[in-house]
């Protein structure tokens, strides 16, 4: 004998047993418990939904015997009898899943009417016309949800009956047109279904429980548990209500209401009212239903009451609430309650609204603050009533909206954006080759690659929109095809990257701007949190952003940004290709000054914020055209020479086409012979520098090892800068960081130099400047010697994207564009290591180098800078790990900030000083 409960009376249940009563039933239960006028009623649990299915679809045994009694005890306290055919019950059957969910069976009301409680009802209503309406409902209902006609059959058959007695509106239909409509659909069921309307109530119920948990594994169901990871055993619940009626009379209706705007979270209530009516008939749009705030003249008793009610749930649920309610007679009944669906700026607001009002704490509300709205906040976005001629749909690879003229190449990108236009670089896919590109458009669109694309991830990155993956672009030259439309270079077009949507033309934007309630929220969450917030910043412009967003310093500046400027990147590659000492002195002569400003610039914008400069960390070929587009132009060139120029000169123009030396030329009179020489020279450059593995080739300190001059040249500036910039009374707080230090004499080397450089330099000024020298852990030995290196460090910065790299042995370009996704979605791997942090291997790695690193040196500083600085998971992790800093892009800095202090919340101190 199986003695499982299956059903639970509404006074038996809580908000708490969520699980197993489903959202509704738990609600029900829980306003039920707090006196709330909701019909009677009780929740067949989810439980009995698992078993259903693992019987094979049967309900499990005893489960109509708890039912029946269940409903006995309801007519009891209603006073009623289901199927009597004086003083008949009727119920509602509404399913509720856990999770709430569209897709699941749509409720039936009205159940327990058939030919003869109809009567019943009309007598005892004195109302035979509502009687058979509600009968009518019911069989409609009935046939759709659990014999499966299509609802539009029911409709039409609705039209004629309307049409045949010339009827104008629902409201008009007499006693006899539904009588008549009824029997229409009896025979609409028997002709389609084969089986006639259950006159039998008990089997109507068993049949509409069972249909319930059907719906949970139909199509929609199943595809959007999918899709929002919801397990697929966890079951919906089957709510049985005795029904209330809002289609007696005018001073009936039926309504919902969110007790705050749901879309601005303005204070007030919210929500629509239609009289005269039943169930879905409010969104159905048979009638225009009256704004709630009217409802206060209609029926001031009832708005009152209403008002209370809202009022005393949004108090009980510390939330605000979305209600379905009803009203019979004037009397209000509450059908349902949850936590209300809002946008971004709604959330933020209600939250600080609630703990102004004493429902909330301030760490509740920063707790209940998610990151997807944060994210939506901090990007410009469409104004939602602007109307949109969209021209394709790809992936919403990074937020924001932006508008601006089509170009399809880096170069154009540069040139337009210094001329003062707003450009969106459109290519079928971008290299690192794009950056300057990426760096002075506004946002990107690619036809090619996914989320973790190159531009989806530089794009990120410098908190640009980016739309990838938009396969329906057919990209050529310099425009590209929509369909029929075609979009070419200077056009001006708009993308979405919070949709994904690609729009033609420029489109009305709202700005990011932190709202006074969002900054308050930061405020407390500034109070909380113990990690501090810098910010990746390469320029003096994205340094202020992040100020205004809260950095608290620069974690991290990449000095190779500052190098690819198109008035910069001629002078690098002359550092590159120069054969002599004096020529590799010349050029990073001319490059010191540039490199001061662009330091003295950051200083600026960061006065009194500690500023962390890393050195040169990329490979040198990084900055020269690749080896093939150079072999092409000398092909050309020979060409050239052989046909072209038979004299041995050349006219400007022709050289301009074909721009090696030219785009650095200054004298006019370069000959084909010299630009072949030229370019032989870059062929023979680069095939030195080539590299069978770049990513673990000589990039970051092995780099300046080799090349001290170029070190040197950088910690010159850095010191340069600092000392102008005391002398003009800035804070200045330098940090010289290392890269890539793999064992720790590689580290002492750099630091001396940089002491030296130092010394040299401040010494000069007479100024006591304190500047520290720290060093990126990327490499695993650097993070498994750390109590060597923190002897020479004052600081670890954890580069988690190369220590990730290097601890899975993945190059992430190809593993993010090969295996991957594979792997993520075959849960081979929980989550993509370079978004969100591998706490159990990488993390170790962390936890250990500063755990030694700190008890070699006490105060040494650390912290994590790159794209997990700005993603809540990992910045959990790193409260964890007890480390002293995150640092993210500019854009991210606020939902790092709030981030962190739900770490603090969540965690506590404890993980943090273990
Ligand atoms: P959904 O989950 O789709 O919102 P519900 O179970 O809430 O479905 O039912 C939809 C509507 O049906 C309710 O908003 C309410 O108007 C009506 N309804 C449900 N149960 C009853 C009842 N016992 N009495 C009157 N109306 C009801
Ligand atoms: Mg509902
Ligand atoms: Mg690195």
């Amino acid at each position: 004998m199986n003695s499982t409960k299956w059903v639970y009376r509404f006074q038996d249940g809580s908000a708490g047993m969520r699980e197993l009563l489903g959202g509704k039933g738990a609600n029900l239960a829980e306003m039920t418990k707090v006196g709330l006028p909701v019909p009677p009623g009780f929740t067949v649990t989810t439980e009995a939904c698992r078993a259903f299915y693992a019987g094979g679809r049967v309900l499990p045994e005893g489960l109509l015997d708890q039912v029946a009694a269940a409903m006995q005890a309801l007519e009891a306290e209603k006073d009623q009898k289901f199927g009597d055919p004086k003083q008949p019950l009727l119920v509602s059957v509404r399913s509720g899943s856990v999770t709430s969910m569209p897709g699941m069976m749509d409720t039936i009301l009205n159940l327990g009417l058939n030919d003869e409680t109809v009567q019943g009802l009309a007598e005892a209503t004195n109302n035979p016309r509502f009687a058979y309406d509600c009968y009518r409902r019911l069989i409609q209902m009935y046939g759709n949800v659990v014999l499966g006609i299509e609802s539009f059959l029911f409709e039409r058959e609705l039209h004629r009956m309307k049409e045949a007695f010339r009827f104008a509106e629902e409201r008009d239909v007499t006693v006899e047109g539904w009588k008549s409509l009824i029997e229409q659909y009896k025979k609409l069921i028997v002709s389609h279904a084969r089986v006639p309307f259950p006159q039998n109530v008990y089997e109507q119920l068993e049949k509409a429980i069972e249909a319930v948990f059907r719906s949970w594994n139909n199509q929609r169901a199943i595809f959007y548990r999918k899709v929002h990871q919801i397990p697929d055993d966890q079951g919906t619940a089957v709510n049985i209500q005795a029904m209330v009626f809002g289609n007696m009379g005018d001073d009936c209706g039926t309504g919902v209401l969110f007790t705050r705007n749901p879309s601005t979270g303005e204070k007030a209530l919210f929500g629509e009212f239609l009289s005269n009516a039943q169930g879905e008939d409010i969104v159905a749009g048979i009638r225009t239903p009256l704004p709630i705030e009217r409802l206060d003249r209609e029926l001031p008793d009832v708005f009152a009451q209403l008002a209370r009610t809202a009022e005393q749930l949004e108090r009980h649920y510390k939330d605000m609430q979305d209600i379905e309610f009803t009203v019979e007679k004037q009397k209000l009944f509450i059908l349902q309650t949850r936590n209300g669906k809002r946008t971004a700026q709604a959330a933020v607001k209600i939250a600080v609204q609630l703990v102004q009002e004493g429902i909330l704490t301030k760490e509740e509300a920063l707790q209940r603050i998610e990151m997807s709205h944060l994210d939506q906040l901090l990007h410009r976005a469409i104004d939602t009533s602007a109307e949109l001629d969209v021209l394709a749909s790809g992936l919403p690879a990074s937020p924001g909206a932006v508008t601006g003229q089509a170009v399809f190449d880096a170069d154009t990108a540069e040139q337009w954006a210094k001329a003062g236009k707003r450009v969106i670089l459109v290519r079928s896919e971008t290299t690192p080759e794009d950056i300057h590109g990426v760096l002075a458009a506004e946002g990107v669109l690619t036809s090619r690659g996914g989320m973790t694309s190159h531009a989806a991830v530089v794009a990120r990155g410098m908190g640009k929109p980016c739309v990838c993956g938009c396969e329906t672009l057919r990209i050529d030259g310099s425009s590209f095809t929509a369909g029929e439309r075609t979009v070419r270079e200077g056009d001006w077009i708009s993308i979405d990257g919070a949709t994904g949507r690609v729009i033609n033309g420029v489109i009305a934007l709202k700005e990011a701007e932190i709202s006074p309630e969002l900054a308050q929220l930061l405020a407390w969450a500034d109070e909380v949190r113990k990690l501090r917030v810098l910010t990746n910043a390469d320029n003096p412009e994205d340094a202020r952003k992040a100020r205004e967003f809260g950095a608290e310093g620069i974690g991290l500046c990449r000095t190779e940004h500052m190098f690819f400027g198109s008035d910069r990147l001629p002078v690098v590659q002359s550092m590159i290709l120069a054969e002599t000492a004096e020529e590799r002195a010349e050029a990073l002569a001319k490059l010191l000054p540039m490199q001061q400003e662009d330091f003295e610039g950051l200083f600026r914008a960061m006065d009194g914020l500690p500023v962390t400069i890393r050195l040169l960390d990329p490979p040198l070929h990084e900055f020269l055209p690749n080896l093939e587009e150079l072999l092409q132009r000398s092909i050309r060139l020979s060409l050239l020479e052989k046909w072209g120029a038979a004299d041995g000169g050349v006219s400007r123009s022709t050289l301009e086409a074909l721009p090696v030396a030219a785009a650095q030329g200054e004298d006019s009179a370069v000959t084909v012979a010299a630009e072949k020489a030229k370019l032989e020279q870059w062929i023979r450059k680069v095939r030195s520098l080539q590299e069978a593995n770049p990513m673990l080739g000589q990039r970051g300190c092995r780099l300046g090892i080799v090349f001290p001059e170029i070190y040197e040249m950088q910690a010159e500036a850095i010191f340069r800068a600092a000392v102008k910039c005391l002398a003009e009374g800035v804070r200045v707080v330098p940090e010289v960081m290392i890269p890539l230090v793999g064992h720790v004499n590689e580290l002492i080397a750099m630091r001396k130099l940089i002491d030296r450089v130092a010394g040299r330099i401040l010494g000069e000024a007479e100024s006591g400047l304190a500047y520290r020298v720290g060093t990126m852990i990327e490499v695993p030995r650097a993070a498994l010697t750390a109590s060597q290196i923190a002897l020479h460090a004052d600081f670890f910065s954890f580069g988690t994207n190369d220590l990730t790299q290097m601890t899975f042995g993945y190059s992430r370009d190809d593993a993010e564009g090969k295996f991957l996704t594979h792997y993520v979605e075959h849960k081979l791997l929980p989550h993509n290591p370079f978004q969100t942090i591998d706490a159990e291997g990488v993390g170790q790695l962390i936890v250990w180098a500063t755990e030694q690193g700190r008890a070699a040196k006490p105060d040494l500083k650390a912290g994590v800078c790159g794209e997990h600085g700005g993603d809540k998971q990992s910045i959990f992790f790193c409260h964890k790990a007890g480390l002293d800093y995150v640092s993210c892009s500019p854009y991210r800095v606020p939902l790092a900030r709030i981030a962190a202090a739900q770490a603090q919340l969540v965690l506590g101190d404890k993980e943090r000083d273990k």
